[in-house]
């Protein structure tokens, strides 16, 4: 068990309104965590407020709604340098998620940096967010995508990395988390022999901001980026921490409002970092919100959080792998709390909406890692994610439904 005592557990799912729902009369059992988390109504109400007192556009007014809309913006800016410990605010750029994110590094950065010829390491691993984009940047510019395989295990065989570094790689794009198997990849291995190189990192961290404290100046990655809504914050907002060395020289991914400077029919010169990358209006009502996640991440703390989660993957682990016929897919030595699994003779799916009948939210598919899949030899899993504020109980309920799953296809 971990250290705290069901009444916390229990005060924390009471911030999460969504928690105490049900479905098909069931008690709502949430484990699709890495899909998205629920959010605590401090969320929901920084949203609510902005809209109901302090709507107003920002950076463009001298009236008073404006001029406080763009501090509380700016605010949240500062609040997410701090949370992942950027040199400065003007590292963290916003856009609509990680997605965004991803797209707006691989396309300002290939357009700047990368030539026909060049190399573009990602793993196999990666969410098909942290693919594609620089898929198409190599065959946008004539270079290559290679690919660091994965252990069985489903972790980054850091051989075949250190062979596949070579003078053509302009930069190495992994997950801080495999949204699929859990699997914490060493980033600050990986950055030290990328640098040791010259060769900057891309980290995809959708899965890596909810977990545990990020440090980006420790792990001194060249870039992060993530989502707020897998952090207990809304949709539609997320960002990007990106060096000032790399965003100070990469052309901007969007152009119009805001992003500028000067504009004449001859010539645009543009704004000034974070700025050159945030044209027209932002997203102003979901940076409230992600500033309140963080806030609350901030209140819980890391020792709950994470001594929680230990707790539910060790958990998990251990009631999974009592069951005759269930596989666990993804067992490397550092996990987050994402467990991965395929009932034998039962396809994932029909796994899938037996469960959601009892009340049990899991995922089924390939998470978005079909590359992953096809190296694993399978087309899909069950996938159990799990968060603070779950409980043992549910696991055992998970485990249940299992048991009459299997009775069903018996
Ligand atoms: N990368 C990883 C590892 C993810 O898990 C996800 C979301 N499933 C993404 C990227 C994309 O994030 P979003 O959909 O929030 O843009």
């Amino acid at each position: 068990m971990s250290d705290f005592s069901a009444s916390k557990i229990q005060s924390v799912r009471a911030d999460f309104p969504i928690l105490s729902r049900s479905i098909y009369g069931k008690p709502l059992v949430y484990l699709d965590n890495a899909a998205t988390t629920q959010k605590p109504r401090s969320v929901i109400e920084a949203i609510s407020d902005y809209y109901l007192y302090d709507n107003a556009n920002v950076h463009r007014g001298v009236h008073y709604l404006s001029q406080q809309a763009t501090g509380a913006f700016e605010d949240v800016r500062k609040k997410v340098a701090s949370f992942v410990n950027a040199g400065s605010s003007n590292e963290i750029i916003f856009a609509r998620g990680a997605t965004e994110a991803i797209n707006l590094a691989a396309w300002s950065y290939c357009e700047t940096f990368l030539n026909a010829g060049d190399e573009i390491l990602v793993s196999a691993l990666e969410h098909h967010s942290n693919i594609v984009p620089w898929q198409v940047a190599c065959q946008r510019k004539g270079a290559h995508l290679k690919v660091i395989p994965v252990t069985p295990e489903g972790e980054l065989n850091m051989g075949a990395f250190a062979h596949l570094l070579g003078k053509n790689t302009k930069m190495v794009a992994v997950s801080h988390i495999s949204n699929t198997l859990g699997t914490i990849n060493p980033i600050a291995e990986i950055v030290e022999m990328a640098h040791h190189r010259d060769i900057p990192v891309f980290v995809d961290g959708a899965q890596g901001l909810s977990h545990g404290p990020v440090d980006v100046q420790a792990l001194d990655c060249d870039f992060y980026a993530f989502s707020a809504h897998k952090m207990y914050g809304p949709m539609g907002i997320g960002g990007l921490f990106g060096k000032t060395k790399w965003l100070e020289k990469m052309e901007p991914y969007q152009l119009g409002g805001e992003m500028i400077d000067k504009v004449t029919f001859e010539k645009t010169t543009y704004n000034e970092i974070p700025y050159k990358f945030e044209a027209g209006t932002p997203n102003v009502a979901d940076v409230m919100g992600l500033g309140a996640a963080i806030g609350y991440l901030e209140g819980l703390g890391w020792d709950f959080i994470k001594a929680q989660e230990a707790d539910l993957l060790s958990y998990t682990t251990a009631r999974l792998q009592e069951i005759e016929g269930v596989k666990i897919i993804g067992t490397a030595s550092e996990k987050a709390a994402i467990v991965s699994f395929l009932i034998e003779g039962i396809h994932f799916f029909d796994a899938g909406t037996i469960l959601d009948h009892l009340g049990i939210a899991v995922r089924t598919g390939n998470h978005c890692t079909q590359p992953l899949m096809d190296f694993l030899g399978i087309s899909g899993t069950l996938r159990a994610s799990m968060s603070f504020y779950n409980t043992r109980q549910e696991i055992d309920i998970l485990v249940e439904g299992i048991h009459k799953v299997k009775k069903l296809f018996a």
